[in-house]
């Protein structure tokens, strides 16, 4: 394959390292190439750059070099230079069943990321060398109804960034300009790296108005801490969170909630009592995926309560649905965030004051990833960010 050249010809590339491919050229490949069997001579450079590839089919990820990404003309490439690892990394990295239905092999994987743009295809206008970035993790059809219609968030056929496409964990991504959204370099990196989950927690907890409303968070993973801290910046009187990990719930006190309860010692009814709540938690943000959690939600809700649930469960869960009817709740599923009204409310959140870097625990290199997916896996972390220059 390619050989890898001196640090100053890498240095004089705009993007990464410069290879020279002495096989036959493959889409990329192959530079000065010499004529073979009446194919014209020619020059192609093939540029090489770093990434986390799902590269086997089995547990682990691994540092590759990759060719860089190429664009359209519609789209952007991006130079990487945080990156968030998700739970659903996490899912990808131990390649459970679900992953290993989903991902394909060889990819780079990974889709939480901040970078500026390097390079933008002949058809963008309105977006330029230097700007910085991140993307929308759903990758739309821009065809179906929903998309016809203005509703992205709605798509029937969307692509996952990272997931059924290449991602993230790399120098260099390239994506469609309609998955952009530009940052005023007012926000810090890190917290830009991670507008994906913010986006998730923002779309949840502003999907009912919390202004003046008492909201229970079940969950108090990265995703259930920020909504939180969402919540309560939207005006809600108290933001109860629960979780059975004493670290996360350490967590969600500096991020500032009104009450975090451990579910194995108190109860929510206790919890509410000690508010001198009486009818039940107006607003639940249910954020775990977990079924006892969620049965615990629907018995302490006020009548006529509202519930947005993003935590997936593993499977398919019984409730009694019967409090549902007669305690009148409304129950809506959320997914992924809206294209691009969440966005745009994340990005006024932190300039009128929110701030979420608490949530950000770990930090590291990305050539120390393996130690950030085990700080992930142990429970023992907010957000870990993987420093990409
Ligand atoms: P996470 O797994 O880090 O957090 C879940 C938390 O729930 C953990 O801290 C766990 O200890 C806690 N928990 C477990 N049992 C509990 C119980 N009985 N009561 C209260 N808490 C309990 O996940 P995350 O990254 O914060 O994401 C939150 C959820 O949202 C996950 O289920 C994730 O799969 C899901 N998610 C959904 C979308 C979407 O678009 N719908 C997007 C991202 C994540
Ligand atoms: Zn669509």
């Amino acid at each position: 394959m390619a050989a890898i050249r001196s640090q100053s010809q890498i240095d004089a590339h705009p993007a990464g390292r410069v290879g020279k491919d002495t096989d036959l050229v493959t889409g990329g490949g192959g530079e000065e190439k010499q004529a073979l069997s009446g194919v014209r001579a020619q020059s192609v450079i093939v540029v090489f750059v770093k990434a986390l590839v799902k590269s086997k089919s089995e547990p682990g990820l691994w540092l590759e070099d990759i060719e860089i990404p190429k664009i359209g003309i519609n789209d952007v490439l991006i130079r990487v230079l945080r990156t968030g690892i998700c739970g659903t990394d996490v899912h990808i990295y131990q390649w459970d069943e679900w992953a290993r239905q989903t991902i394909p092999v060889p990819m780079a994987v990974g889709h939480e990321f901040v970078g500026r743009i390097v390079e933008a295809g002949s058809n963008v206008n309105d977006f330029f060398p230097g700007d910085l970035v991140s993307g929308e993790g759903h990758q739309t059809c821009g065809r179906c109804r929903n998309c016809l219609a203005g509703r992205r968030h709605l798509c029937a056929h969307t692509k996952g960034v990272g997931v059924n496409r290449p991602g993230a964990f790399a120098e260099y991504i390239a994506l469609p300009m309609t998955n952009i959204w530009r940052h005023p370099e007012s926000v810090p990196l890190d917290v830009a790296a991670i507008f994906d989950p913010f986006g998730n927690a923002v779309h949840t907890a502003l999907t009912f108005p919390v202004l003046g409303e008492d909201v229970l968070i079940t969950g108090a993973g990265p995703i259930g801490i920020m909504a939180a801290g969402v919540a309560r910046h939207a005006g809600a009187r108290f933001t109860v969170i629960t979780d059975v990990n004493p670290y996360r719930l350490d967590l969600a006190r500096k991020m500032g909630v009104t009450l975090a309860v451990d579910v194995r010692e108190t109860k929510l009814g206790e919890a509410q009592k000690q508010l001198g709540m009486t009818e039940g938690f107006d607003v639940g943000l249910e954020m775990s995926g977990n079924p006892a959690a969620f049965r615990d939600m629907l018995a302490n809700m006020s009548h006529g309560a509202r519930i947005a649930m993003l935590g997936i469960p593993s499977q398919e869960m019984s409730i009694d649905w019967r409090t549902v009817i007669f305690n009148m709740l409304t129950i809506k599923g959320i997914y992924g965030r809206e294209m691009y009204e969440t966005w745009y409310k994340m990005t006024v959140m932190l300039q009128s004051g929110l701030d979420i870097s608490p949530v950000i625990t770990h930090r590291y290199p990305y050539t120390e990833f393996q130690e950030g997916f085990e700080v992930m896996s142990s429970g023992r972390s907010g957000k870990v960010i993987l420093n990409w220059e």
